[in-house]
């Protein structure tokens, strides 16, 4: 319980060092910035599969997948049974993960192009053990979800707490950088 509060301390005092800088133009200018990308899918219709026994992560999933839609770039389907599905959403009840304490995670694999990286496969899980524990609501754990189904389509980590990007954040939905973002990965 310690170590947790810690934690959470120092989260609190980097938000604070943020706030605090806000009359810098660095900080309008990062509001500004579009969330970076690493890679994008060959096409905007992409594939998925919940592969969850759970009813309740299947409807995080679900409200997930529907956030991203309702952006308009790419449109996530359903896999039909049988075929197989370009991003896989699940959840597991490990506590710790390889990278350590994660909320969420995804593991991707990709083509290396020159001007881009093209997305062949991802995999998002979210850790429900720890966010359990960690006393996460249900948008929270949305949000959650849309942050990972955002690296499963491509997007990286923004340094805007505003986006849904930001590396450490379960407050955070999709916002207009993130769309912007999005946008650009998809452009070519
Ligand atoms: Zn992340």
């Amino acid at each position: 319980m310690l170590a947790k509060i810690t934690k959470w301390a120092v989260l609190i005092v980097a938000t604070m060092a943020i706030v605090l800088a806000s009359f810098s133009t660095t900080i309008l200018a990062s509001a500004s910035k579009p969330t970076p990308s690493w890679g994008s899918w060959k096409d905007t219709t992409i594939t998925y599969q919940t592969n969850t026994s759970s009813s309740y992560y299947k409807s995080v999933w679900k409200n997930a997948v529907k956030r991203w839609n309702k952006v308009g770039v790419v449109q996530l389907k359903a896999a039909k049974s049988g075929e197989k599905a370009d991003i896989t959403l699940t959840s597991s009840a490990s506590l710790s993960t390889k990278s350590g304490k994660l909320a969420g995670y995804t593991n991707y694999s990709y083509l290396k192009k020159d001007d881009n990286n093209q997305i062949v496969s991802a995999k998002s899980t979210l850790n429900r053990s720890l966010l359990t524990k960690y006393g996460y609501t249900k948008s929270q754990r949305t949000n959650v979800a849309t942050h990972e189904i955002g690296h499963a389509l491509g997007l990286s980590h923004s340094a805007d707490e505003s986006s849904v990007m930001y590396a450490s954040d379960r407050y955070a939905s999709i916002d207009h950088q993130d769309k912007v973002g999005l946008q650009d990965a998809y452009q070519n």
